[in-house]
Order: structure tokens, then sequence, then C-alpha cells
């Protein structure tokens, strides 16, 4: 079976377009997105492109603030306070990479925690550890409600994480452990990564390596979720060898179709539910 993630997002997005009908009719107000966008990077403007148009298309109201890449650190954290003070903003979203001078950390912190929509506040990065409400990250709630769409019973199920970085592996090892998964969680220092993968029922690689997942380090019957998005000569390729892995795998995604679509479509659901957390 192919997990197919356009079909999944596109009914998240038909859901959250209703939702956002019926807030309107009872709050006068609709969710609102900010995104700052700084510098040229193409992949970026490509990102923020898209979410700009998936977030109209639902009627979250939706802003792009853009700055050239020698933007002033200051000037980026005063607006973030500004943005964190207007009302009718329900989310702020910087996107990543940053330019060097301006650091990471700081703009992350500087966001509010209510207003996080890409959940990576230490407040919200702890209230998920912790098992309460939060701002998830959207690539791992992506595949979060994409592997819960396969099986809906993940309980006592084997995880395999390939990959431990903030945006990806760890948030989805909470989620994993959340629905009474056993979780492995993998990286660049892993000892014997094929026999710690033949031993999982479903994995998830989120490790920027073309095609390092192959048909030998998968049990028959697993679910894949691949994160990877590679470019490569013969063009964007996953983490997984997908020809090969899909036979013998019970479901996987492809890239590009699979986590990518799901990954906006979340942002887009983030956004909604920090309106309701705000007005509640
Ligand atoms: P990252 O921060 O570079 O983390 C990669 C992780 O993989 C690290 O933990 C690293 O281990 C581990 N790793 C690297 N080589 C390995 C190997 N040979 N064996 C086992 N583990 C290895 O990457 P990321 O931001 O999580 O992104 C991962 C991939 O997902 C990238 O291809 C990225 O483009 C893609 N992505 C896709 C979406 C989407 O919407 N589909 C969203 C975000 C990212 P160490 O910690 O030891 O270095």
């Amino acid at each position: 079976m192919i997990i197919d993630g356009k079909k999944t997002a596109a009914k998240l997005r038909e859901e959250l377009k209703k939702k956002i009908i019926d807030l309107k009719s009872n709050f006068n107000l609709v969710p609102g997105l900010t995104v700052i966008l700084i510098g040229e990077d193409p992949a970026s403007k490509i990102y923020v492109k898209n979410k700009e148009k998936f977030a109209k298309e639902v009627g979250i109201n939706s802003e792009v603030i853009k700055y050239p890449e020698n933007v002033e650190e200051k000037t980026v954290l005063e607006k973030i306070k500004e943005l964190n003070n207007n009302k009718s903003i329900s989310g702020i979203l910087v996107q990543l990479p940053l330019p060097k001078h301006i650091q990471k950390r700081k703009v992350i912190e500087t966001i509010l925690p209510e207003k996080d929509v890409d959940g990576f506040h230490p407040v919200n990065v702890g209230n998920l550890s912790s098992g309460y409400d939060s701002s998830i990250p959207c690539t791992p709630l992506g595949c979060y409600l994409l592997l819960k769409e396969t099986e809906k019973n993940l309980n006592g199920k084997h995880a395999v994480i390939i990959g431990r970085s903030n945006l990806n592996g760890k948030p989805m090892m909470q989620l994993l452990l959340k629905e009474n998964c056993t979780v492995t969680i993998t990286h660049s220092k892993t000892k014997n990564l094929k026999s710690e993968c033949n031993r999982a029922d479903i994995i998830i690689a989120a490790v920027g390596r073309p095609k390092l997942v192959k048909k030998d380090w998968v049990k028959k019957g697993a679910i894949i979720i691949d994160v990877g998005i590679n470019k490569t000569d013969k063009g964007i390729v996953g983490d997984v060898d997908f020809d090969e892995v899909s036979k013998v795998a019970k479901a996987i995604t492809p890239v590009p179709g699979g986590v990518g679509p799901m990954t906006i479509a979340c942002l887009l659901s983030n956004t909604v539910e920090c309106f309701k957390r705000s007005n509640s």
C-alpha cells in the first residue's frame, strides 16, 4: 500500500476550512498566520509561497514579512514582539535556516509559546515530552497522522526512528511513546543500523541520506514513513529505497507526495489550534 500524503493533506485542509467557517461565526474572527522570511534561499522562498497559498485556501489570514539577508537580529526580534502583542495574529513562524548572524535559539524563544506554530519553543517541547497539550512540530505531526490512518492501533509496536533532530526524530519519539510504541531512536553513531531496522514494525526515516534504507533492512509487513527530501541527479528521492522497499513493506510513503504535503497541512492545523487556545 502506498500512503497517499497528498490525499490525506487535502482531506485535512477540507476539515480545517469547515472549522474556520465555524470559528468565524462563533468569534467573528479568523486565525491569522504571519511568516517571517529572511534572505533569498530558493527552497525557503518556495516553502513560504506554498504556506501562504494553502493558508489562504483554507481561510486563514496569512501574511509574509520579508527581510533582506543582512537584516539586524534586533529588527527581527522587535517584529516578533510586536506580533506577539497583536491579537489578530494566532501563529508566528520564522522560516529556517536563518543567516549566521541571527541566533536561532533567540528567535525561537522570543515567539510566545501560544503563537509558536512550529512547536519549537522550549515550553512546547517540554509540554510535548510531559504529555501535555502543546504545538507539535509540523513534520512529525504529519508523519503521525499518516501512520494513524494506516494503522489505528499502534499499541506495543516497535518503532525505529532514524535521525534525532529537534525538528523530526525527537518529537516523533514523543508522539510514538504516547501511542504506547516501544521506540528506538538511532543516529549517525548507531552501531549496526540495519539490524536495528530489521526488528522494526514501523520505520521513520528522517536522515537526509538518499535511499539509505534498503529492502534487506526491512521486516516483511513493516510500515515505512520516509521524511527525507534529497536532491539527486535523478530528481528528489527519500531516505528509503522506495522501489525495493515497497516490495516488502505493508505500507510506505512515497517521496514526493508522502510526508511533504502533510507538513504544510499540519502548520495550518497548528495555526487553528493556537487560535482556539487563545480564544478559549
Ligand atoms: P538533520 O537535522 O540533519 O538530522 C539528521 C539526523 O540523521 C541526525 O540525527 C543524524 O545523526 C542522522 N544521520 C545522519 N546520517 C546518518 C546515517 N548514515 N545513519 C544514521 N543516522 C544518520 O536533518 P532533519 O532536519 O531532521 O531532516 C532530515 C531529512 O528530512 C532531510 O532530508 C530533510 O530535507 C527532510 N525534511 C523533510 C521535511 C518534509 O516536510 N518532508 C521536513 C523537514 C525535513 P547525528 O545526530 O548523529 O548527526
